[in-house]
Formats: structure tokens, sequence, C-alpha cells
């Protein structure tokens, strides 16, 4: 997600996204799911693609949380500027109330960005960083940089069936961000916000008025649009919980 400094207005260029994703090795040995093994960087996403990461079993279609537990988060408290861990709460108790799904708070985390590894519950994992390059990113100063967040997602080949799921999602939130900590516009909570919906598996899309809009400006809502709740609410229901199976991703 990129900020525009300065005067509040619209920037054309869409910032480019990047997500992080782990997945499974295509092939695994028959009736053994295998760890995801390997790390790859998901292509860019263009601006106007619904998700992030698509069902590999269905192409069509996003890959999705398993949502009949609470999806847990945690905090990386190194960077986070002081008095920050509220609005953090506070952000994901927005996105609990307009999705309906839980959001449980599981406390502090060494967990960082570029960990590979994930809790045995769904998490997503919420890391700050003072620095001005991370993560591929450039952070800060005019048209720099604010924060990145994406779903990590792995699949596995068991008994002819294929088992897949978002596993967890990070977001990586620059200290260098000025802004109020709630409300709309150019603040913390737009800014959690937007980069939570990449972790969840949204991409970049709609106008200024919009949560996933690239570009945080003043236009920017304190709440994800009606479109966008439809949007989260796919990636975050499945028709299977099955989570033998998922322990084994
Ligand atoms: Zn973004």
């Amino acid at each position: 997600m990129r900020m525009i400094l300065g005067r509040a207005r619209l920037a054309g260029a869409a910032a480019v996204l990047l997500a992080a994703v782990a997945v499974a090795p295509a092939a695994s040995p028959p009736g053994r799911a295998t760890p995801a093994a390997a790390a790859r960087t998901a292509s860019a996403t263009t601006a106007d693609a619904r998700f992030e990461l698509a069902s590999r079993t269905d192409p069509g279609r996003p890959m999705r949380w398993l949502a009949c537990k609470p999806i847990e988060y945690r905090i990386n408290p190194t960077d986070m500027p002081a008095g920050l861990e509220p609005t953090v709460r506070h952000a994901m108790s927005v996105l609990q109330r307009q999705t309906g799904v839980r959001f449980r708070y599981a406390g502090h985390t060494r967990h960082t960005f570029t960990s590979t590894t994930h809790a045995a519950t769904p998490t997503v994992y919420i890391a700050f960083t003072s620095r001005r390059r991370a993560a591929g990113q450039t952070f800060g100063g005019p048209g720099g940089e604010i924060g990145v967040g994406g779903p990590a997602g792995s699949w596995a080949v068991s008994g002819g069936r294929t088992t897949e799921a978002i596993t967890y999602g990070r977001v990586l939130l620059s200290s260098r961000f000025r802004g109020p900590a709630t409300g709309g516009g150019a603040s913390w909570q737009a800014l959690i916000l937007h980069e939570v919906g990449h972790a969840l598996n949204l991409a970049h899309r709609g106008g200024a008025r919009t949560i996933m809009h690239p570009v945080l400006s003043g236009a920017t809502p304190a709440q994800y649009t009606p479109a966008e709740v439809h949007a989260l609410r796919k990636v975050l229901q499945t028709s299977r919980c099955d989570y033998a199976a998922w322990s084994r991703l």
C-alpha cells in the first residue's frame, strides 16, 4: 500500500502489491501430505484482481481460510509505535463486526514478516518495521510504501484428494507512518484494515472510497465497503473444515 504524503489527493498509479506465498510441492507421495517446503513470491497482482491466491482445485475461486474456528491474530511489538496496540485491536474488532467471523487476539509473538512457520491455528501476524527498506519495500517519504500484507497458502495431495487452505497471513506496517489512530482517511485504522485485507486474501480493488484501494487518502473510509465485506466473507468461508488435514499443510 502506498501513501501519498502532502495534500490528500488521488494518485492514478496503483501500488505494486507483494504477496509472499508458501506452497506445498505439487506432487506429493500418495497417501501422505507434504508440508510446505518452499517459499516463493507471487507475481504482482493487477490492481483489479479480486484475490491474490486462487484455489488450485477451482482456479475461479479464492483460496480460503478455515473459518469454522476463530482466526487468531498476534502482534509482534518490535518497532511498534507507542500506544498503538489498542488501535490494532480496534481495527480487528471492526473486521470482526463487519464479517461476523471471530478474530481472537492471541497475544504477542516473535513471528516476523519473513517467518515461514505458523501456529497450529490459522493466524494473522502483524509486525512493524522502523527500517526504510524491509521486505522488498521502501518505506516512508513521499510516495513511499507504508505497509505490505499477504496470505500464505498451502496445498497437499493425499489419497487423490487435494487439501488446500490459507495457513496464515502476515502484515508489515511502517512505524514511520504518521496519521491519526482511528477513523477514516489516512489513519492507522485504515492502513491496518487494508493490509489485513491483503493478509486475508484480498487484492487491490475498488476506488478511492474503499479500504482496498492501493492509495490511502482523505477519501479512505473507516471500514470495509459492502462489496469488500462480501469478498472477505468469500475467503473466510469454507465448505469443509478439516483441521486434521490442515495440520499437515
Ligand atoms: Zn495494498
